[in-house]
């Protein structure tokens, strides 16, 4: 059982102290380090001058002394319960000085203060702040802070925090000491402080106002040849920010570092980021393309906060997708103007249709505000970012790019400075375009995903065209019926020979239940293209036939229309041949798909990228999201025998592509060559799953030509899992010796084997744990063995002898002693019995019994597993 409560955000209350300023003060010492904290305080304007001061301690944390305006503090003026420490009694406006004792070196969850490898850091939000000192800490209480650090100067001659350095010093016995200020009120999960033996990368950027920024990114000496590209996409999101939201930064000096332990991707501490080694380091010879675009992305995301979510701060963490919804979508948008529209599109839908359905139609599905949590770790999901982005990509389309950024130009004039809530962010939106949005702010309270069904009728002699569209959400756990949703439906009607008809491209609105458009003058019967761009996060039903589709896919006018109808019509194919293998027939392949795919092979105008997205067939896990009931073995043999099919059926353009895409060019990640690259690995993937020493050849000859992590490791993996299990164990040794150095690349060596769909996994996957090179306290090495081996080897982790859930909840119960955080984001698979059949059903709810019975459970783990039972 847990003891930590149920927050709801209807009890939300004001705080009635504000803190004024804030000054630490860190002894770090090898056993332990003391905080002394000297905070100014005022009584907020009318709040009852009876009320308590409270503020937040984590049990960890050894409380010294606490004075009050130079006095110790009496017994019955305090009371410490829980993680709440209560004051009585207390003046208008005093002085507080509390002293603790922390200890980073035992610090396995990696939340407040810890070391990475010898180095100091800290992570503070949501609620990491209350493990160093005892502070009100919740994101509207905003304070400044000044912060001095003392540690052994040739052990940590680097100390950071936020903001400007503004004195600095040697003391006795080889120590020294360095003072931070931040001139911006803050919260304190904006809270950053960082020691060690760094070495840094340098450059500067000149904001539109002409002042000069210091840029540094920090990692570990051995690393430094690898900042260079997160260096460049910082300075272009910092000149996107100016230009497209017209957000300027605000301090002289802005600061990454890199930390090899680090729960999440990154985090926006105000002047310092701190990030995970994995979202900044970046190098041809060992980050693939993928990486290097998410090094991009993420640099770009945490410098966005700056202004949406550190100048204006959400009230309370149910308000978390204000900042981190709006973040993710302006990320999208810069990824989107520095690569292609379409191609980051594809990208995002898929993860949103895969992952964040998922967790809509699981037992954690909340709504993109949710109404109450036990752990806010466990609120930092797909449906709060990814969803959350949905939500604002809408707003975005039914104002208009125009009216789009008056609304955020007001939102962040209006609030500057300030934390507040979804429903201020919206009134800026309906301020400045005068349209109602209270229907609209239904998307952050209800959860679910609707569905959208689209019936349609020609009627020629009225030259009339009707779309009947109807909408409905099924019931998730805070609700059980739905009211409509004001949804943005973007269509195209195309003639028989796939033109536009012109005028009818627009944005539907659609705001009831059920509701009729009508077109007229439209001469024959036109195909519509729906949901272009994916305007709205829904479920879309319309009764194409295959036909249809494979018409769209060369002829609908938008981009990401034509992907989408490809991959329906692969969809559909997969459906039934997962039915056949199910009723025990034998797999046969349609010609329609043999069709589409030459016809993609040989078209010359698509560009080489969205080539091989649409050449990529659905992935098992939207198959699985899209399945009443799912069979991970029909899926798995389905897709194989697909995939090998159309190798077979089109093995000449296969291996002419591949070779079309091989070049002697030194290696470059500009969009040309990543797009190259990409379809060389595609053609390469599909040759390979046809058993052939020829390809096995090709491959190797890949692996060993490859100046770039991008085709060596997809040589590796279409090796690593090919049924040529001597060439597979030879390569995956070569690949060790030569990258058992660099951590990262190990990540992928141990990932790429945990996701060997091969029988025998979990037996791998064992002896994975055992290498020198694991360790099981670094979140990076679990998510590449744990997290891939069961989320991305679903053949293996579902087997029905119930393994793979044993060994799941022993890693839980393991884990949730040593990194709550950590312990209750691997459990989601088990969260998803519902959605098996009744033996897996079975052996996974006995594993969640299992979990629940363990006494100390922490509230992380304690939440998911009691709400999934
Ligand atoms: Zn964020």
């Amino acid at each position: 059982m847990s003891q930590k409560p149920v927050i709801y955000l209807k009890d939300y209350q004001a705080p009635a102290y504000q803190i004024l300023t804030t000054d630490l003060r860190f002894e770090l010492n090898t056993e332990e380090t003391l905080v002394t904290s000297h905070l100014r305080i005022v009584r907020a304007e009318g709040a009852d001058t009876q009320a308590p001061l409270q503020l937040h301690g984590h049990e960890s944390v050894e409380l010294i002394s606490l004075t009050l305006d130079g006095q110790p503090l009496a017994a019955q003026q305090w009371q410490r319960e829980g993680e709440l420490l209560s004051l009585q009694a207390l003046p208008a406006e005093f002085e507080l000085i509390c002293v603790t004792r922390i200890h980073p070196a035992q610090n396995t969850a990696l939340e407040g203060l810890y070391l990475s490898d010898g180095i100091y850091a800290t992570q503070c939000e949501a609620e990491g702040f209350r493990r160093i000192t005892f502070f009100p800490d919740r994101p509207d209480v905003m304070s400044v802070f000044t912060t001095t650090l003392i540690a052994d100067q040739s052990q940590y001659p680097i100390l950071l925090s936020n903001g400007n350095p503004i004195a600095q010093g040697e003391l006795e016995g080889g120590r020294h000491w360095v003072t931070w200020q931040d001139p911006h009120p803050k919260p304190a999960y904006l809270f950053a402080l960082v020691a060690g033996n760094l070495s840094k990368f340098e450059d500067h950027f000149t904001t539109v106002s002409g002042r000069k920024v210091l840029l540094q990114i920090y990692a570990e000496a051995k690393d430094l040849d690898k900042l260079a590209y997160a260096m460049d996409s910082l300075k272009r999101a910092m000149q996107w920010d100016e230009e497209v939201y017209g957000r300027e930064y605000d301090l002289d000096i802005y600061m990454i570092v890199a930390v090899d332990f680090f729960n999440m991707g990154a985090m926006e501490n105000k002047g310092l980021n701190i990030f995970n080694t994995a979202c900044v380091l970046a190098h041809p010879r060992t980050t693939t393309d993928a990486a290097f675009q998410r090094v991009e992305s993420v640099v770009a995301h945490e410098y966005f906060h700056n202004w949406s979510g550190n100048r204006v701060t959400c009230r309370d963490w149910f308000q978390l997708s204000l900042k981190e919804g709006f973040t993710v979508f302006r990320d999208q948008c810069f990824s989107a103007d520095m690569h292609s529209e379409t191609l980051k599109r594809v990208e995002e839908v898929s993860m949103l249709r895969t992952a964040q359905f998922a967790e809509d139609a699981g037992p954690m599905a909340h709504p993109v505000r949710p109404e109450s949590f036990i752990e806010i770790s466990n609120f930092y999901t797909l449906t709060v970012y990814e969803k959350g982005a949905e939500v604002v990509r809408m707003l975005h389309t039914l104002l208009g790019p125009e009216l789009f950024r008056q609304g955020t130009d007001l939102y962040f004039a209006r609030h500057d400075g300030q934390a507040v809530t979804t429903d201020d962010f919206v009134q800026a939106m309906a301020d400045v375009s005068g349209r109602d949005l209270s229907q609209f702010k239904r998307w952050y309270s209800q959860a679910g995903t609707p569905r959208l069904q689209v019936r349609d009728e020609y009627d020629a002699a009225q030259q009339i065209y009707r779309l009947r569209l109807k909408q409905s959400c099924p019931a998730t756990p805070e609700a059980a019926e739905k009211l409509p949703f004001h949804m943005p439906v973007k269509i195209s009607l195309l003639d028989d020979e796939g033109a536009l008809i012109p005028g009818t491209q627009q944005v539907l609105e659609l705001t009831a239940a059920e509701q009729v458009f009508e077109f007229t003058q439209i001469q024959a019967q036109p195909l519509p293209s729906l949901l272009q761009g994916f305007s709205a996060p829904v479920k879309l039903d319309y009764p194409y036939t295959d036909a249809q589709l494979a018409f769209l896919s060369k002829h609908d006018n938008d981009g990401f229309n034509r992907w989408e109808a490809g991959q329906q019509l692969a969809v559909r194919l997969l459906q039934r041949l997962i039915a056949d293998y199910q009723a025990g027939k034998p797999f046969s392949l349609e010609a329609r798909l043999v069709e589409v795919w030459s016809s993609i092979l040989e078209d010359e105008q698509i560009d080489p990228a969205m080539k091989s997205l649409l050449l990529t067939l659905p992935s098992e896990a939207y198959l699985s999201e899209l399945a009443e009931v799912i069979d991970p073995d029909a899926i798995h043999q389905a897709r194989r025998f697909l995939r090998q099919a159309l190798a077979q059926a089109l093995e000449a353009q296969w291996l002419n592509l591949w070779t079309a895409m091989d070049s002697e060019a030194a290696y470059q990640p500009t969009r040309e060559e990543i797009a190259r690259r990409s379809l060389k690995n595609t053609c390469l993937g599909y040759l390979m799953t046809l058993d052939n020493a020829a390809y096995l050849a090709l491959a190797e000859s890949q692996f060993n030509a490859a100046d770039n992590m991008t085709e060596q490791q997809a040589a590796l993996m279409a090796v690593a899992h090919s049924n040529f299990s001597d060439s597979a164990a030879a390569l995956l040794d070569e690949f060790f010796h030569q990258w058992q150095h660099e951590s990262l690349v190990m990540n992928q060596w141990l990932g790429i084997q945990a996701s060997d769909p091969k029988p025998g996994a979990l037996a791998r996957v064992e002896l994975l744990r055992q290498h020198p090179i694991y360790d099981a306290r670094n979140p990076n090495k679990l998510r590449a063995v744990i997290g891939t081996f069961c989320q991305q080897n679903p053949v293996n982790f579902h087997a029905l002898d119930g393994q793979g859930y044993a060994f799941l909840a022993d890693r839980i119960l393991e884990l949730d002693r040593q990194n709550p955080q950590i312990a209750s984001r691997l459990l989601t698979p088990l969260t998803r019995w519902r959605k098996y059949d009744a033996q897996r059903q079975q052996l996974m709810q006995a594993q969640l019994q299992r979990i629940l019975q363990e006494p100390n459970l922490s509230g992380d783990v304690y939440e998911v597993a009691s709400k999934s039972v």
